[in-house]
């Protein structure tokens, strides 16, 4: 065998080639056409994955998010609740950035918006947990123009497409909760306390994409933070909001939503 290859070493190859051009000859050549399309098909999947920015809150200029509530932090609710949701929409076909690398690295929230426009996010979700003597869930997006360090935004543009986010995580959101958390609703960012100061969130007047930030749950509350401190509860949350941006802007392989 060994005396035969090395007799013969050239002529596999010419064999080989031979075979290939007798296929090529009676390929049609549609067949080629059809694999370039496939071909250049994947590459603008890849090419065109929407990017979705996930923005863990805290810890920030305004505050750690650290103080311990009912056993649990927000800050730390928002950075397991946004690995989750990071790994469900990756699975979904979109590209993710983070707005932070850990836990407890701390980004200021221009910065956090600076990361979104860069990135040339589709949506920018920001995560958060509300504290109050409330329960539950709301969907906040820049209802109106405010201004913070010399800066006046968003533009009608970023209101308009936040809005229709906001309203399609919403959907999503009460579809998957509805029973676990009580329902907030969408709500302006001029319902917020620093809202009412600037007329909308610093991570809103900086944004040069939507954005929406997310009070997933009252952490405050003793039922709520149970709730996100399970397992179920993370999955469920990342689940729903997962849907919701996939209701505002889907992917090759986000779920069929209705
Ligand atoms: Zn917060």
């Amino acid at each position: 065998m060994l005396d035969v290859l090395r007799g013969n070493r050239h002529e596999p190859m010419a064999f080989v080639s031979s075979v290939l051009a007798a296929s090529f000859s009676v390929m049609p050549i549609a067949f080629f056409r059809s694999v370039a399309a496939i071909l250049i098909g994947l590459q603008s999947v890849a090419q065109h994955a929407p990017t979705i920015v996930i923005d863990p809150g805290h810890p920030s200029e305004v505050s750690s998010g650290a103080t311990i509530q009912n056993g649990t932090s927000e800050v730390h609710v928002a950075w397991t609740v946004a690995q989750r949701l990071a790994t469900l929409l990756r699975a979904h076909g979109y590209r993710v950035v983070m707005t932070k690398p850990a836990e407890r690295t701390s980004v200021t929230n221009v910065e956090r918006a600076r990361i979104g426009n860069t990135a040339g996010a589709a949506l920018v979700v920001r995560l958060h947990c509300d504290a109050s003597k409330d329960s539950g869930y709301a969907v906040y997006h820049p209802d109106r123009q405010g201004t913070a360090q010399g800066r006046t935004g968003p533009g009608a543009e970023v209101m308009r497409t936040s809005a229709a986010a906001a309203e399609s995580i919403h959907v999503s959101m009460a579809q998957l909760l509805a029973g676990k958390l009580k329902d907030g609703g969408v709500r302006g960012d001029s319902r917020t306390a620093v809202g009412e100061q600037q007329g909308a969130l610093t991570g809103s007047i900086f944004s040069e994409v939507p954005v929406v930030l997310i009070e997933m749950v009252t952490l405050s509350n003793a039922h709520d933070a149970a709730f996100i401190e399970s397992a179920a509860g993370q999955s469920l949350m990342a689940q729903a909001i997962a849907r919701g941006v996939a209701r505002y802007v889907p992917a090759s392989n986000s779920p069929k939503v209705r």
